[in-house]
């Protein structure tokens, strides 16, 4: 099974990334989930693990403002606080998915 979404997009209005996977499934990330969540080194501390941004550092209305994939593998976000150097990939979407705070649209 490939792991890639069949669709991404963001609904500004009510602040969520949608993720339509190849199973047929729908899931809702709210965007400050997805961006506190952010891999990068500037976020995650690359040795120890540890999360270096603070959840109450960014904005409530943040969101994105570029969506692109990444090679096949990964989706590349460049968020309205400026920040553009996370890289998601389909594995750890998938891992979000399962988040408390994501919303299940519609069963595989
Ligand atoms: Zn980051």
């Amino acid at each position: 099974m490939s792991l890639a979404p069949k669709s991404l997009r963001a609904l500004k209005d009510v602040r969520m990334l949608e993720i339509t996977w190849s199973d047929g499934s729908v899931f809702r990330l709210p965007f400050k989930l997805v961006r506190v969540e952010c891999p990068c080194a500037q976020c995650i501390h690359e040795i120890t693990g540890e999360r270096m941004i603070q959840p109450d550092s960014v904005p409530e209305d943040i969101h994105p403002i570029e969506l692109g994939y990444s090679g096949n593998y990964a989706l590349k976000v460049v968020w309205s606080d400026g920040h553009g150097s996370g890289i998601f990939t389909w594995e750890r979407l998938h891992g979000l998915c399962s988040h408390i705070a994501a919303v299940k649209v519609s069963p595989a």
